[in-house]
């Protein structure tokens, strides 16, 4: 059999396969472990997002060597199932979701998880505003699980990647960014490491998401103190609204004609006006327009 276009263009992609690694996500962590050496003391870890489980994979090859085998716990979550893997123990469901995080935290026992990855990438709208908020979502919900050791996630370096940044360091000293060499340049994909989890004192870990889970009621005054930090933002309009950014056709009945609707309030001296006047008198010649601009100068002075 002939090797597909893929297998020829994508080196991580074909080593993956070699390997035995379910996707080629795999050398990224692999990658960000050799500079940040993660799974040091790790027997309890959170895989978010795992299918189709190239990182649970990792955390059970690398986990294996760390502790006695049966004193390690890993917990893979995801929406979509996933087929099992050795000593992973696999959640169906949605990381934003409260009930989820209890759930992992009662495989835990009450213990909190010695490391969280998460290498969450919501279905991409193409509205990369929305992506980049979800995306962010997602990783605050990693703050839920209270990692004693580093969290890892994927994030998009996108404009607003600064904000999400000043909210990681409420609850992680240490924040990196972090581009493991099997990222293609060409993606704005990253990841965030996160060292030293030292939440505000006071803090009570909350998930209310107004745009994933449409509570809109949630009354953010009312939170007080260091529960008030994470500044919430809140997309508006339905995504098949117009869309500011382009050009609409003109709908006209058959055998209509465009009116031209004057806008309802006009500026009362706007800065261009006197560009209009030069222009619909055909006064824009260099000369002309420095003593037209003189005249309706004074002309103004005056009015
Ligand atoms: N790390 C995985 C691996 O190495 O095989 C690849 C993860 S893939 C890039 C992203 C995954 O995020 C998808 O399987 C998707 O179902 C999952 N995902 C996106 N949003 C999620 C959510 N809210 N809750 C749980 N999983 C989610």
């Amino acid at each position: 059999m002939g090797r597909s276009s893929k297998d020829k263009r994508d080196i991580y992609y074909r080593l993956a396969k070699e390997e035995g690694w379910r996707a080629r996500s795999a050398f990224k962590l692999l990658q960000l472990d050799q500079e940040f050496n993660l799974f040091t003391g790790v027997n309890r870890a959170v895989d978010l997002c795992a299918a189709p489980g190239s990182w649970s994979q990792v955390l059970s090859r690398k986990l294996r060597f760390c502790f006695f085998w049966e004193e390690v716990k890993i917990v893979a979550v995801d929406l979509q199932a996933m087929a099992p893997l050795p000593g992973v123990t696999q959640i169906q469901g949605d990381i934003t979701k409260v009930s989820t995080a209890q759930e992992i935290i009662r495989h835990f026992e009450g213990q909190p998880a010695d490391l969280v990855v998460c290498d969450g990438a919501p279905d991409v709208t193409g509205l990369h505003d929305v992506d980049e908020y979800i995306q962010a979502q997602l990783l605050l919900a990693v703050n839920c699980i209270k990692p004693i050791l580093p969290c890892v996630s994927q994030i998009f370096r996108g404009k607003d990647v600064t904000l999400l940044y000043s909210q990681l360091k409420i609850f992680f000293s240490g924040v990196t960014c972090a581009k493991p060499r099997s990222s293609r340049n060409s993606s704005i994909e990253a990841f965030v490491v996160c060292q030293n989890y030292c939440p505000p004192e006071g803090y009570v870990p909350n998930m209310s998401n107004p745009l994933l889970d449409h509570s809109y009621d949630v009354d953010f005054n009312q939170l007080e103190g260091p529960n008030r930090v994470i500044v919430p933002f809140l997309a508006c309009g339905d995504l098949s609204a117009y869309d500011s950014d382009r050009t609409y056709p003109l709908q006209l009945d058959a055998g209509k004609e465009y009116q031209y609707t004057p806008p309802t309030q006009p500026p009362i001296r706007p800065p261009y006006q006197q560009a209009c006047h030069l222009r619909k008198n055909n006064l824009l010649s260099k000369e002309d327009a420095l003593s037209n601009y003189k005249s309706i100068s004074a002309l103004q002075l005056v009015t």
